[in-house]
């Protein structure tokens, strides 16, 4: 049995997506794929990229160019609530008055399909 990457579920998923779309717009081809994805989501751009091109052989996604927006993690600190970018082995607000320590957030694990444009 071939192995897949979890890329492949996803990619098939973000496809079927488009092409219902294109079928609601009475588009012919889908001409962009634009997606939001955060450093930490999971899963690779390069492998969505690869699966892109062989799933979408056969539909009205084919040479779609796939448009990535990436997502840098921040920090919320737990004192201010100032949000920050995470720096390696750094957890510190950086905000000189506070000595709050920044704990996860959501930002850097989005993943989702922000736009389609169509022709
Ligand atoms: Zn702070």
């Amino acid at each position: 049995m071939e192995h897949k990457m979890h890329e492949y579920p996803v990619t098939e998923h973000i496809i079927k997506l488009a092409c219902a779309k294109a079928a609601e717009n009475n588009a012919n081809r889908v001409a962009a794929i634009n997606l939001v994805m955060g450093e930490n989501c999971g899963y690779l751009p390069d492998s969505i990229i690869l699966y892109f091109d062989i799933i979408a052989a056969d539909t009205v996604c084919k040479d779609a160019k796939i448009n990535i927006k990436s997502i840098k993690p921040k920090l919320r600190c737990n004192v201010c609530g100032n949000l920050f970018l995470r720096q390696p082995f750094k957890f510190g607000c950086p905000n000189p008055d506070c000595n709050g320590t920044g704990e996860p957030t959501d930002i850097g694990r989005e993943f989702f399909l922000e736009s389609l444009e169509f022709e």
